[in-house]
């Protein structure tokens, strides 16, 4: 028998081997996973992680793979991908308890549902898009999502990187997610007990696979709303180097500095390895100018580390994260 048969056989999940991961990240850069599988809901999920931790297979959870820099060798072991399949989304009357995962799955509604406070309650499973649900909620006049119009990740990466953007952040609008712990067993964490810091969430320090988020929103003005859509969209339109692969902004800002402007008064913009550059567009990012691999953009990020850290003294922490064979 096939080693993954029983994922097949008990979730109809197919488990592929030596998948190529630079078609899973939006660098486009990077090796195969030894094995790879995209589960459509919890118990599907739940099966493989566990399957994996008895057989001793390491397992590496991925969303869109807008955050990330995958080594050229690949990752051993398995990778999960949520992105795409894990994705439903839609209302709930009320903010969902704690035990309420399964019930919430089966009461959402198309329609936003206004509550006695005055909120609405947007519940999505990790894998949505992003923009899709930011842009799905702003179509429905509801605000509180705007900041996330143009983030390219999914919901479960913006949760566990609190990701943020013009001053918007994820942990002012999700109230609830849910998870499964390093046991594999459901639990859910409200507002603040998510410990969101900047770019950093409870999920990273627990090792939580993260389910499915409730986020709460405030019906507004559609005009208004729609407006602060545009206006950021073309922000980040005029100001980000859109046109190549990149991973956003690959350095977290440093106390008291912005992380572009010290790369761009080093000097750095447009230097190259390979086919990496520090883009013309916004120095804080790297983009893939064509046929670049993951170490030369390894190595154009070493290179601006030492560059600022030699004429500014500050030492630049990445916001992308470094996952597979290094
Ligand atoms: C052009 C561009 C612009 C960007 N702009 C912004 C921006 O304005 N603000 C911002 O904050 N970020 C920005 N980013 C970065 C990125 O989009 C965000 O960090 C995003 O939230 C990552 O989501 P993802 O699904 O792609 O996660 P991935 O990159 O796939 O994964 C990121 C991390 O999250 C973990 N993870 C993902 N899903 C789960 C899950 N369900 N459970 C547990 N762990 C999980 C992964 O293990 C990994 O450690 C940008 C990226 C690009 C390419």
């Amino acid at each position: 028998m096939h080693e993954w048969q029983p994922l097949q056989e008990q979730y109809n999940l197919e488990v592929r081997r030596d998948e190529t991961l630079a078609k899973h990240c939006t660098y486009e850069v990077g090796g195969p996973a030894d094995f790879f599988c995209e589960p459509h809901n919890m118990e599907a999920l739940r099966g493989v992680l566990q399957l994996c931790r008895a057989k001793g297979t390491p397992v590496t959870i991925i969303g869109k793979g807008s955050n990330l820099l995958v080594s050229d060798r690949g990752i051993r072991g398995m990778v999960v991908c949520l992105a795409g399949a894990f994705a439903k989304r839609g209302f709930l009357q009320a903010c969902p308890g704690r035990e309420a995962y399964a019930e919430a799955l089966n009461s959402l509604t198309e329609e936003p549902q206004i509550d006695a406070d005055g909120f609405a309650w947007l519940f999505s499973e990790a894998g949505a898009s992003m923009i899709e649900v930011s842009k799905y909620a702003s179509s429905l006049a509801l605000g509180g999502l705007e900041f996330a119009c143009g983030i390219p990740g999914t919901v479960g990466g913006a949760v566990y990187m609190n990701a943020g953007a013009y001053g918007g952040m994820t942990q002012e609008v999700a109230a609830i997610t849910y998870y499964l712990d390093a046991d594999f067993e459901l639990r859910a964490a409200v507002w603040d007990e998510q410990n969101f810091g900047y770019r950093r969430s409870l999920y990273q320090d627990v090792k939580g696979t993260i389910l499915a988020t409730c986020y709460r929103l405030q019906p507004g003005d559609a005009a208004e709303i729609n407006s602060k859509v545009a206006e950021l969209t073309a922000k980040r339109e005029k100001s980000q180097p859109l046109e190549y692969p990149s991973c956003g902004s690959v350095f977290k800002r440093p106390e008291g500095y912005y992380a572009g402007k010290l790369i761009m008064d080093s000097g750095l913009q447009g230097f190259r390895i390979g086919g990496a550059e520090v883009s013309l567009k916004h120095a804080g990012f790297i983009v893939n100018r064509g046929g670049a691999t993951a170490t030369d953009i390894a190595d154009l990020i070493a290179h601006i580390r030492k560059t600022v850290a030699e004429k500014f003294g500050v030492t630049l922490e990445t916001e992308v994260r470094f996952i597979g064979d290094w």
